[in-house]
C-alpha cells in the first residue's frame, strides 16, 4: 500500500483547532502518512476573527521539537494564507524570514463576503455567489506568490446547504483561466477531501474541473485533508487516490524549501 502525504494539517497555532502539534503527529503516523504539512491560517483580512492570531515563531519553535520527537515522520513547514494577492505587504515579510517548505494559498474572502457565511448563500443566486468567487479566484492565481491552490471551489461546502446543489459547469471560464495561472506560476492543485465531510460530499474541486486541468497540461497534485481534527489526517485519500488516477494523474509532488523536490506515486 502506498503511503500518502497530506500536505494540509490544522493544529492549535489554528484560530479553529484545539489539536497540539504532536498528537496530530502520532496521529499521522497511526493513520499511515509519512509526510505531513502543518499549513496553520495565517489570515489578514480585518474582518477576520483570527487577525492577529497567527504566531511563526511559536509555530516554527514547536514544529522543531516535533521534528525531533518524531524522526520518522517527514514533517514540512506549510502556511495557508488567506487571500494572498491581497494582502501581500503583510504576508511577504513573513515568508521572507522564516524556514517555509511549502505555502498554500487560499480564497475565504471575496470583498466582504465570507464563503462560510450562510446569509451570503441566502442573499444572493448562486451563479453570483459562485460567480464572484470563480472571477476572484483566478485573480488570486494570477497574481501567485504561493505553492498551492487549496479547495479550489470551497464555497459549495456552505452553497451547497443552501441551495441543495452544486454544478461546477457554469463557471468553466473562470475555472479554465484559474488553471492557466496555476500552469503558469508552478502551482499545484490541492484534491482537499474536506468537502467529501460537508454536505456536499465531494473533494475540491469537482471531479470535471480536475479534468479541465489535466486537459490543459495541469500535472502539478498534492492531497490536503484539512484536518482540524486528529482522526481526519488522511480522510478520503482513497477517493481522491482514485479521482485523481481516473484523470491521469499518478503522482503528487512533494516540496522543500519552496520548491518540487520529488514525487509520491498513487
Ligand atoms: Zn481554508
Ligand atoms: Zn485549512
Amino acid at each position: 500500500m502506498t503511503a500518502f502525504i497530506d500536505y494540509h494539517i490544522h493544529t492549535h497555532h489554528s484560530f479553529d483547532c484545539k489539536i497540539p502539534m504532536a498528537e496530530m503527529c502520532a496521529a499521522a503516523i497511526e493513520a499511515g502518512i509519512s509526510e505531513i504539512a502543518f499549513s496553520d491560517h495565517f489570515n489578514n483580512h480585518l474582518l477576520d476573527i483570527d487577525l492577529g492570531y497567527y504566531d511563526p515563531e511559536r509555530y516554527f519553535t514547536d514544529l522543531e521539537r516535533c521534528r525531533r520527537q518524531f524522526p520518522n515522520l517527514t514533517i514540512r513547514a506549510a502556511v495557508e494564507v488567506g487571500e494572498p494577492h491581497r494582502w501581500q505587504r503583510k504576508i511577504q515579510p513573513v515568508l521572507e524570514r522564516y524556514p517555509y517548505d511549502v505555502v498554500l494559498g487560499s480564497l475565504h474572502w471575496v470583498g466582504n463576503n465570507n464563503m462560510f457565511s450562510n446569509d451570503y448563500f441566502r442573499g444572493n443566486p448562486p451563479q453570483v455567489a459562485f460567480g464572484a468567487y470563480f472571477t476572484e479566484l483566478a485573480r488570486m492565481a494570477a497574481h501567485g506568490g504561493f505553492n498551492i491552490l487549496a479547495h479550489v471551489d470551497l464555497p459549495k461546502r456552505v452553497g451547497f446547504e443552501v441551495y441543495g446543489a452544486f454544478d461546477i459547469r457554469p463557471f468553466e471560464d473562470s475555472i479554465r483561466a484559474t488553471w492557466q495561472a496555476c500552469i503558469d506560476n508552478d502551482i499545484a492543485l490541492e484534491l482537499n477531501t474536506k468537502g467529501l465531510r460537508s454536505a456536499a460530499a465531494e473533494i475540491h474541486p469537482a471531479q470535471e474541473a480536475l479534468r479541465w486541468y489535466v486537459e490543459m497540461g495541469g500535472r502539478l497534485l498534492t492531497f490536503g485533508s484539512d484536518a482540524h481534527r486528529a482522526n481526519n489526517i488522511g480522510g478520503g485519500f482513497e477517493v481522491a487516490r482514485q479521482s485523481a488516477l481516473s484523470v491521469g494523474l499518478s503522482r503528487v509532488c512533494r516540496f522543500e524549501g519552496g520548491r518540487i523536490v520529488g514525487w509520491s506515486d498513487l
